[in-house]
Parts: C-alpha cells; sequence; structure tokens
C-alpha cells in the first residue's frame, strides 16, 4: 500500500495541534497542575516543529533541518519537564534547553549538516536519551507518587525502544519518496508518525488521568483532615475506626477508645484568648501523636474534644496510655502549671463490644464522670480508676 506522506504530516500537525488546544483547557481548569501546561506546550511545539520539518525543497534547507528539528527536541525537552514537574521535582532549564543546544551545535559541523543518516541517528538518540529521563523520573518518584504511573511508563518505555531502534536502522526519506510514497524510507517514516500519533494522544490521556487522581487524593485527604491541628476530623475517625474494630473483631483482639475533652476550655478561650485555646488545642493533637502507636487511630472529632481508637489493647493498658497523655497535656509550658488539663473517658471491646457508637456512648458517660469528679482525671466505663491530682 502506498502512503501519502504529506497527507500524513498534515494529519499529525493537526492532531498535535489539538491535543494542545485540549490539555491547555485542562490545566486552565486545574490551573495549579503545571505538568498539563508544560505537556500542552510539548504539543504546541510538536505540531510547530512537524510543520518546519515538512517545508523541504523550498530553498530554505535550514529551515526543516535546524530549525524543524531544533523545535521537536525542545518539545521533548518539554516532555520532560512535564513529567519531572509531576513527579515533584522543579523544572531544569539546561536540560530542558539541552537537546536543542545539541542539536544547534553539530549543524554547525557541515559533514553532520549533509548526511540525513547522521542527522537521522542523533535525533532519535536524542529524543530516547529524553524518554529515559522521564522513565527515571517516575523511578526516582515511584515512593511519592501515589498514583497509576505504570500506564505513562509503559508508554515512554515503547517510545524510547522505538528511537532507539530508529537511531540505528533509519537512514532518513528522500525527497523524492515523500510524493511518490513508496521506496525505502517510507514505511519507517510512515511508522514514526503513526507513532508519534499515539504516544501524543497515549501521554496526554495518561498525564491527565494521573492528575485527575492525584487532585482527588488531595480532595480526599482534605475531607478527612482537621484544618487546625492537622491530624483527622470525625469523618476520618469514623471510616478509619469502623475499619480497625471490624479488624478486631475478626481476630478477636481486644481494643479501647479514649474519649478525651480538654477541661474549662471556654474558661481559657476566654482568659487568654482564642488564639492561646487554637495553640493548646494543637499541642494536645501533638501529645497525642507522640504518645500513640502508627497503628492506633486519633482525631479530633469536636470542637475540644479528641478520639482515640488502640488496637490490641485492654483496660489496664488502655488506663495507662490515657495516664500517660493526661499527665504529659498537664506538663506543657504553654501556660502557668494548672491551667491546661484533660479529663478521659476509657471503654473497651472485651466488655462493651465492637459496635462504635456504644463505645463512643459509653466513653462519654465516663467522660462526664470525670468531669463530675472535678476534671483532671481517667475513668473508664465501669468505674473511677485513677483519682489523680493535677500535673
Ligand atoms: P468542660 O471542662 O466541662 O469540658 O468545659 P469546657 O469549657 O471545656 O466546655 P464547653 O463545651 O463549655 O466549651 C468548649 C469550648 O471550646 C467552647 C468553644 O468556644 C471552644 N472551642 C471549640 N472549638 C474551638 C477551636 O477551634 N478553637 C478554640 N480556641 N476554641 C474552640
Ligand atoms: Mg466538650
Ligand atoms: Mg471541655
Amino acid at each position: 500500500m502506498a502512503l501519502h506522506i504529506p497527507t500524513l504530516l498534515v494529519v499529525s500537525v493537526f492532531i498535535f495541534f489539538l491535543m494542545s488546544l485540549l490539555t491547555f483547557h485542562a490545566w486552565r481548569q486545574e490551573t495549579r497542575e503545571r505538568p498539563l501546561a508544560y505537556l500542552g506546550g510539548m504539543m504546541l511545539l510538536a505540531a510547530a516543529g512537524m510543520l518546519l520539518v515538512s517545508l523541504r525543497d523550498l530553498g530554505m534547507d535550514f529551515v526543516p533541518k535546524v530549525l524543524g528539528n531544533l523545535v521537536l527536541l525542545l518539545s521533548a525537552g518539554l516532555n520532560w519537564t512535564a513529567m519531572r514537574v509531576f513527579a515533584g521535582r522543579p523544572p531544569h532549564a539546561p536540560g530542558m534547553l539541552a537537546g536543542a543546544g545539541i542539536w544547534l551545535t553539530l549543524c554547525m559541523v557541515p559533514a553532520f549538516y549533509q548526511s540525513m543518516t547522521v542527522r537521522v541517528s542523533v535525533y532519535s538518540l536524542l529524543v530516547a536519551g529524553y524518554g529515559l529521563l522521564i522513565m527515571l523520573e517516575f523511578w526516582r518518584s515511584r515512593r511519592q507518587l501515589e498514583v497509576a504511573y505504570m500506564p505513562a511508563l509503559a508508554l515512554t518505555l515503547l517510545h524510547t525502544v522505538f528511537y532507539s531502534v530508529r537511531a540505528v536502522i533509519d537512514q532518513g526519506l528522500a525527497m523524492d519518496q515523500v510524493f511518490k510514497g513508496y521506496g525505502a524510507g517510507v514505511p519507517l517514516f510512515s511508522l514514526m508518525l503513526f507513532e508519534s500519533m499515539l504516544y501524543v494522544i497515549g501521554i496526554a490521556y495518561v498525564t491527565l488521568c494521573m492528575v485527575k487522581e492525584r487532585v482527588e487524593l488531595r480532595l480526599k485527604a482534605a475531607a478527612f483532615c482537621d484544618a487546625l491541628t492537622g491530624i483527622g476530623n470525625r469523618r476520618a475517625f469514623m471510616v478509619h475506626g469502623e475499619r480497625m474494630l471490624l479488624e478486631c473483631q475478626r481476630r478477636g483482639a481486644p481494643l479501647a477508645l479514649l474519649l478525651c475533652d480538654l477541661d474549662h476550655f471556654k474558661r481559657l478561650n476566654d482568659t487568654f484568648g482564642h488564639q492561646t485555646g487554637d495553640q493548646a488545642l494543637i499541642a494536645f493533637s501533638r501529645v497525642l501523636s507522640e504518645n500513640l502507636r502508627d497503628k492506633d487511630v486519633f482525631a479530633r472529632i469536636g470542637g475540644e474534644e479528641f478520639a482515640c481508637l488502640l488496637e490490641s489493647t485492654d483496660e489496664q493498658s488502655a488506663v495507662r496510655v490515657a495516664e500517660r497523655i493526661r499527665q504529659a497535656f498537664a506538663r506543657l509550658p504553654l501556660l502557668e502549671p494548672g491551667l491546661l488539663s484533660v479529663s478521659i473517658g476509657v471503654v473497651t471491646s472485651e466488655t462493651q463490644g465492637y459496635d462504635l457508637p456504644r463505645l463512643l456512648s459509653l466513653a462519654d458517660e465516663a467522660l462526664y464522670g470525670a468531669k463530675d469528679r472535678g476534671r483532671n482525671r481517667v475513668q473508664t466505663a465501669a468505674r473511677n480508676v485513677l483519682e489523680l491530682q493535677p500535673g
């Protein structure tokens, strides 16, 4: 089958241009996602570069040979930058311009400028080099990426392999073959155009998917996070708590719930100001983080109310942990001794089962018992365990 190369060139320019408009549109919708801006730029330059390399035999040799390939290599540099920025690293201008710079320098050498085979090989190697850099970025950041990056990695691997092979086997496409539609260079040149179109469409799609996935993850994290203290909120506690309860019930492991309420917090706000109150809330969150294990679930479930679920913990250990938290908070140097205190209600699955709303309500009763008895103390659902003095 004879392929009409000029038609393929027009189609590829059209597709690159269209994909660039669509990518810029997606970028405007998700304006904080800079990778989409770089990717849109990459496609726009791909369209411009392809247009320039098509202008052969018009008496302006340097336009397709020098300018066209230079713009295409800038486009490859932008592709790398898009993926690098997505992986969380800053753009690297020298690296981005390196491909184009090498090209411009080599074009000054007459032997290079006049040999189509050498030009095709060097151009292909430079494109493959940017492909390798993209794969390196993904690999280096694989633990922080949090999104499905494998399709992008696979696509880039194919692109890189294609250009590596092309660097070795492609002799270039002589001008007479362009219009005849057949000859030694035609199949490879057509394949190269198809591959470029598929790569551009593919990378735009998978990048958009990755960006959307990351935006969703961020929104989800924000919906589960308490803005003031940075720890989980009530929603996070209910979701993660229910999960932990099911898991402990399945294993038959004991579990403890600590419900903490800062004492006389309204008075503290009124006396020292809301900002000091906020600092106390942040400080208490830190006390919880420091005194609980990574596997425990804890959250700020109300104004000055915090809940903690301790996995594989019986009543005795839970009371010990609660007491440690109470003392650590009372010792904080934020205010005069005696001004910061917390009451904690403790309940365990051993005596009360694995129903979260029931456990919360029983812990609340225990908490009110602690408040009634003078605050700054730990009390279990069944009985007052510790009658301790402030400090
Ligand atoms: P008790 O010892 O009985 O628990 O008394 P309390 O004053 O701690 O309890 P109360 O429920 O009367 O008041 C809770 C106060 O917590 C009222 C509210 O203004 C304050 N509060 C709630 N959320 C925040 C917050 O985000 N920042 C600050 N600074 N204060 C808050
Ligand atoms: Mg309260
Ligand atoms: Mg309170």
